[in-house]
Formats: C-alpha cells, sequence, structure tokens
C-alpha cells in the first residue's frame, strides 16, 4: 500500500482525520501552540486522558522521541497522538529525536488502525527548530518509514511553514 503525502496551510485543529498528531511537552498536560489549540478545541476529555497516562504508564512524563494515543475529544478526529519533540539546540544534534517523533507517531497510528494522520511542524514553535531543516527531518522520516497508513497530512500553521515543506516534499 502506498502513502500519499500532502500539505496543507491552516489550523491542524479544523480537519477530519482518523488521528492527529500533538507536538506536546513530557508533562502532557499542555501548553500553548499547537498543543494549546488541540486541547481548546478538542475539550477536557483529552486532559483528562492525559492525566490518566501520568497517573499510570508515564509517570515521569512522555520522552521526547515518544508517542502514545488518548481520545480526541470533541475534534474531528478519533485519536490524537501526542509526541514530544526536542528543544533544537545549535551545540547538539538531535535530529534523531525528531525524527523518532514522525516514526513513533506513525507506529503508533498502525497500531490503532489510522489510515489518515495529520502532523504539524513539531519543534518549530517554541522548541525552536529551523523550519528547512525541520521539514527536511520530517519529510524525508515519514517517507523512510513502512507503515498502514494512506494519507499523511503536514498541516503547517502559516506562509513560511507551507513554503518549507513545499520546498522539501518538491
Ligand atoms: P513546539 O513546542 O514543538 O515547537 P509549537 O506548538 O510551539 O510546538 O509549534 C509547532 C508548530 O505548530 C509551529 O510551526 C506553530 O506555528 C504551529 N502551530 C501552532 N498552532 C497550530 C495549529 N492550530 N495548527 C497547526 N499548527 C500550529
Amino acid at each position: 500500500m502506498s502513502t500519499t503525502l500532502t500539505l496543507v496551510q491552516g489550523d491542524i485543529t479544523r480537519l477530519r482525520v482518523d488521528a492527529l498528531v500533538n507536538a506536546a511537552n513530557s508533562s502532557l498536560l499542555g501548553g500553548g501552540g499547537v498543543d494549546g489549540a488541540i486541547h481548546r478545541r478538542g475539550g477536557p476529555e483529552i486532559l483528562a486522558a492525559c492525566r490518566a497516562l501520568r497517573a499510570s504508564r508515564y509517570g515521569e512524563g512522555l520522552p521526547t522521541g515518544h508517542a502514545v494515543a488518548t481520545t480526541a475529544g470533541r475534534l474531528d478526529a478519533r485519536w490524537v497522538i501526542h509526541t514530544v519533540g526536542p528543544v533544537f539546540s545549535a551545540d547538539e544534534d538531535r535530529s534523531h529525536l525528531l525524527a523518532s517523533c514522525h516514526r513513533e507517531a506513525l507506529r503508533v497510528a498502525d497500531e490503532l488502525g489510522a489510515r489518515s494522520v495529520a502532523f504539524p511542524a513539531i519543534s518549530t514553535g517554541v522548541y525552536g527548530w529551523p523550519l528547512d531543516d525541520a521539514a527536511r527531518i520530517a519529510v524525508d522520516t515519514v517517507r523512510a518509514t513502512s507503515t498502514e497508513v494512506e494519507e499523511i497530512i503536514f498541516v503547517l500553521f502559516d506562509e513560511r511553514a507551507h513554503e518549507a515543506f513545499a520546498a522539501r516534499v518538491g
């Protein structure tokens, strides 16, 4: 089965897909940016599910580069797949962690049986990753990952992010 890769500019919380990926932080208890938008529109059920994860499997928080699914609450999706991107560092190459976010999110999507998955530009907001490099890692990683997901959609919030991803997708 081949996977199609598409780009959309806009708000990821407006998409109708099987699973939305959230650029969460390791507390899983909400934050700003795309995380805040997902919790706001998805409602309290998502936070309740995250709290339950903190009380069970992820007492210390979700490690960077890992992914875990919850309900999508009131969003037009079945699941939110939370993953924690690395904070960009000019001194240390953390690319493998950003790649891992994409691979792990697709692995979780496969476990769930999700066929369409939307990703934001993980780590490119508060976590400071340069857009062109994040686009390279994100696009190359999903292309190199074997998955049952049929449709991968990168949802880019603004034109600059959309251009960076479009340049990489070609
Ligand atoms: P991180 O902490 O991983 O950097 P952010 O949420 O700060 O996460 O930013 C990640 C990316 O998500 C940024 O490119 C930001 O512009 C984008 N973003 C913010 N809100 C939304 C949204 N509602 N839909 C899609 N992308 C969003």
